[in-house]
């Protein structure tokens, strides 16, 4: 039975309760409804919860309900968490409602009211939490004729906050690149279907993206916005802030971000005013147009943070990943996503490595410091938001201490970008001092339970703690005092948690007892008493307590609200620290591999000599790789037309070189022993065969789609690889389709492109355009056998050696002999068929097929003539 279809006055007063909570929700949600020291969900998501968190599915007497027993399930309040992640990890929204009023002293029915809502972007528990990656949220706001977007998205774990407007065109590759836990897009209500509460809501507009939350379209308001984002970042001016940095902007961008931060305010009731929005420092704005453009496609076939099998583990980045700390290694992996398009910048960032490179010992002594830092930007954060625990704050600490000894060694640098940490604001030794003075080495998880502060920080603390301390002292002094007296030499002072303090000895010695000792407890053996002198010292120790607990306590909230003022100058540091790691971790790595610094500029060139494949080799032992060139200029001939036989190293070699431009665009060296890049604005790959059975396009229109997102994207600044282009379709259609792509490529755009094929015939428009130029990856033969050599030559093969390749694979004997049977055969006939000779091109052929404008008529090509 739906929830949305009953009617709460139909039930027994908390489960109208429950009804009237439930029935807000919408989406892919469940509610944890607090009832004492439980949890509970009931109907359909009592049922929802014991399948999914494997709990056991109970019931409950309920009237109205068909068979009288209502669905229930629920999880310990004191242990929550760790389902609460599991929903979330399944994605599952979870709203939490809290009692709201002391059920012991309240009377009637607890008020209950949604509390917290518990979303995969909107957490800030670091337990739930990656802590290599960022947790983002992002919210899109399109205008009417969805032409234009604007984005928002931020990490609260973090307070990173970033905007930017962008076209249509590259809203997936922007979403493709920010990979948000979440993503809001605004919608209405749909339609109520008649007598029910509608439960759904419809998308104002649909994009290709996994996470969608569906958010009201009120809540994407530029008034709101304004309101948001000034109370939030407390600035007055927003729209001069936002639009004067964003090109073109017309607000689209402070929607989204108003909206984002109203749905932090709904999701985080109770918290956010006074915690959550004090983790946000600056609103950062982007233009798209500063970085260069990776597609989906192409972060997936260059396998940047994922291989194509989903793992991390050998993806791009795993391989060059050197970082220390995990804020450096997140700051890498937002590099890596967004590579430059700026020389400058670029160029402050090789001069930060190459300064690091050139002195092993100071990169060293960096990197092991580096390593004992704590997060500092989740920290800072959980500082700025008055959360920050005891443990945390001593982390916190700590990594302060690494970033004064950073300083020291990094005083003598000179780069731009790791020179910011040489002068600390001597508000930082006055933070490390303050944590020290006040909270003790080893606190407990629990601030408050006492154990928290130095006694010594505080007089009070101190007299209590002494107090305390001289109990034992007392205790003993009155426990050897009545032995004495009474002449009972197993009399004992003792404790529990039922009588408290008690004196105990044997029943034979009863008799013996005073009338001031009260009788408390007689057993075969012992008997226990108290006095009136013990219960006074009882009572003391007990208040003692209470109130050391509550004096460190407040001890404790003052101290992280007065820490709290610098928050943002210590956000600051640890941005500079990760800043830090990420270009030593790329120092490291070039170190390690012999990585030189690419020069780049504003050609339209590309000059690798000896470049190698990152992951390839790092799979090979040493010296095994064949480094290879590349030279493709502008003015010469910037298109590639590989050939060679299956297996030879072609795909390796174009992926490199994408590889290679991607690590020099944010900075880094490359594995080559030289390199001159003209600055690239896009990379496009289409590598490999990939169906889409899910929004139903085969393998050849996946193929085609992601060619004409190439056609239409790449410019003259561009890199394209394109392997093995008409695959997926008959022969002839095949090469018909490679052949007028590679000819639209040397006509219309001339970007630097590798084209690798097994149609041979297409070597033939060498002749034919000056701009495309033959290669072919080298193999050695010998007795029918091949040995791949991996090196790439100027000329073109003519054989692609399938079946010695498909020899090598296993195939049965039977099969080669009559594949090669076949082979020769149609070998016999190709002349008359397919392609053309060389000399054929230079006497008639293609000359002949050469029309006024340059272009070719394929119908004149020998090719397709019998
Ligand atoms: P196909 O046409 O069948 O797709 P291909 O020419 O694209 O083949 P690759 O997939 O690039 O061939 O390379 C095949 C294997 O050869 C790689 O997995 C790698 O192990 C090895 N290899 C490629 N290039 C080199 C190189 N330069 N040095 C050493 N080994 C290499």
């Amino acid at each position: 039975m739906h929830v949305y279809n009953l009617n709460p006055a139909d039930f027994t007063p908390v489960i109208g309760q429950y009804l009237a909570e439930r029935q807000k929700l919408t989406g892919k949600s469940v509610l944890l409804f607090r009832m004492g020291d439980f949890y509970e969900a009931f109907f359909d998501d009592a049922e929802l919860l014991a399948r999914e968190l494997e709990i056991t599915l109970t019931a409950r007497p309920e009237n109205n309900y068909p068979g009288g027993r209502l669905p229930m399930a629920g999880v310990p309040a004191k242990a929550v968490k760790p389902y609460i992640q599991k929903l979330l990890e399944k994605n599952y929204k979870v709203y939490v409602a809290e009692q709201m009023a002391d059920p012991k002293t309240c009377k009637g029915l607890v008020p209950r009211e949604i509390a917290k809502v518990y979303t995969p972007g909107t957490i800030n528990e670091l337990e739930f939490l990656e802590s290599y990656r960022n947790n983002f949220i992002l919210a899109i706001y399109a205008d009417k004729k969805q032409e234009n977007f604007g984005l928002a998205y931020t990490d609260i774990s973090t307070g990173e906050f970033y905007v930017s407007e962008i076209k249509e065109k590259f809203l997936t590759q922007e979403l493709a690149r920010i990979q948000a836990a979440e993503v809001l897009i605004p919608a209405k209500k749909a339609k109520k279907q008649s007598g029910q509460i509608a439960a759904e809501e419809e998308l104002l507009f649909d994009i290709n993206c996994k996470n969608i939350s569906a958010y009201a379209k009120e809540n994407f308001d530029l008034d709101l916005a304004r309101q948001n984002i000034s109370s939030v970042f407390e600035i007055k001016s927003v729209d001069a802030l936002i639009k004067d940095s964003l090109e073109g902007c017309q607000g689209l961008a402070l929607i989204a971000a108003g909206a984002i931060i109203e749905y932090l305010k709904e999701t985080h009731a109770i918290d956010f005013a006074d915690k959550i929005s004090k983790s946000f420092d600056v609103i950062k704005t982007y233009n798209v147009s500063e970085y260069m453009l990776l597609d989906a496609v192409t972060r997936n076939n260059l396998e940047l943070s994922k291989t194509l099998a989903g793992a991390s583990q050998g993806s791009f980045f795993s391989v060059i990943d050197r970082s220390a700390s995990k804020p450096g290694r997140r700051r890498l992996a937002a590099w890596l996503e967004q590579p430059l398009y700026d020389l400058a910048h670029i160029q402050a960032r090789q001069d930060a490595v190459e300064e690091l490179f050139q002195d092993a010992s100071l990169s060293m002594q960096l990197h092991e410091l580096l390593q004992q830092s704590y997060d500092i930007d989740r920290l800072s954060s959980r500082l700025a938001s008055g959360l920050i625990s005891p443990r945390e704050l001593n982390s916190l600490k700590r990594s302060l201490e690494i970033v004064l000894e950073i300083s020291l060694l990094l005083q003598s640098v000179q780069s731009g970008l790791i020179t910011s940490l040489k002068a600390i604001p001597q508000a930082v030794p006055d933070f490390i001092r303050q944590v020290e003075d006040a909270v003790v080495m080893d606190p407990p998880l629990n601030i408050t339970e006492g154990s928290v502060i130095n006694p010594h920080y505080h007089a009070e603390l101190q007299e209590i703690v002494s107090l305390v301390e001289d109990s034992q002292a007392w205790l003993n002094n009155f426990q050897e005092q009545e032995r004495s007296k009474l002449d009972i030499k197993n009399l004992k002072v003792a404790f529990n948690k039922v009588h408290g303090y008690f004196i105990e000895t044997s029943r034979i010695n009863q008799a013996k007892l005073p009338e001031n000792y009260i009788i408390k407890q007689t057993m075969v053996n012992t008997v226990r008493a108290i006095t009136s002198e013990l219960k006074d010292f009882e009572e003391k120790i007990t208040n003692s307590e209470a109130r050391r607990n509550a004096l460190e306590y407040k001890l404790y909230d003052d101290l992280r609200k007065k820490l709290a003022q610098d928050a943002a100058l210590i956000k600051q540091i640890g941005m500079h620290m990760a800043e830090l790691d990420a270009l030593l971790s790329m120092s490291l790595l070039a170190r390690e591999k012999n990585y030189t610094r690419p020069v780049l500029d504003k050609s339209q060139d590309l000059v690798i000599n000896d470049a190698r494949h990152p992951v390839v080799e790092a799979g090979l032992k040493l010296g095994q790789f064949v480094p290879n060139d590349i030279c493709l200029e502008a003015t010469e001939a910037p298109i590639m037309l590989l050939t060679g036989p299956n297996m030879a190293g072609k795909s390796t070699f174009m992926r490199q070189n994408a590889l290679i431009i991607l690590l020099a665009q944010i900075g880094s060296f490359v594995p080559a022993s030289s390199a001159r890049i003209g600055l690239c604005d896009r990379i496009f790959t289409r590598i490999g065969a990939s169906d889409d059975i899910a929004t139903g396009r085969s393998t050849f229109m996946v193929e085609m789609e992601e060619v004409a997102t190439i056609l239409n994207g790449a410019s003259p600044r561009s890199f394209v690889i394109l392997d093995e282009i008409g695959r997926g379709t008959s022969t002839y259609d095949g090469v018909a389709i490679a052949w007028s792509i590679l000819e639209f490529l040397a006509k219309e755009i001339k970007p630097r492109v590798v084209f690798a094929t097994h149609y041979h015939e297409l070597a033939g428009l060498e002749h034919v355009f000056s701009c495309i130029k033959n290669y072919q990856v080298l193999v050695s033969e010998e007795n029918g056998s091949i040995g791949f050599l991996h090196k790439v030559v100027e000329g073109s093969a003519d054989r692609s050696y399938g079946i010695e390749v498909a020899k090598l694979a296993g195939l049965p004997n039977s099969v080669l002999q009559r594949a090669r049977a076949i082979n020769n055969q149609l070998q016999a006939n190709k002349s008359k068929k397919l392609g053309f000779s060389k000399k054929q091109i230079d006497q008639q052929g293609v000359k002949d097929a050469i029309s006024d404008d340059g272009s070719l008529e394929i119908d004149k090509l020998p090719l397709f003539q019998n």
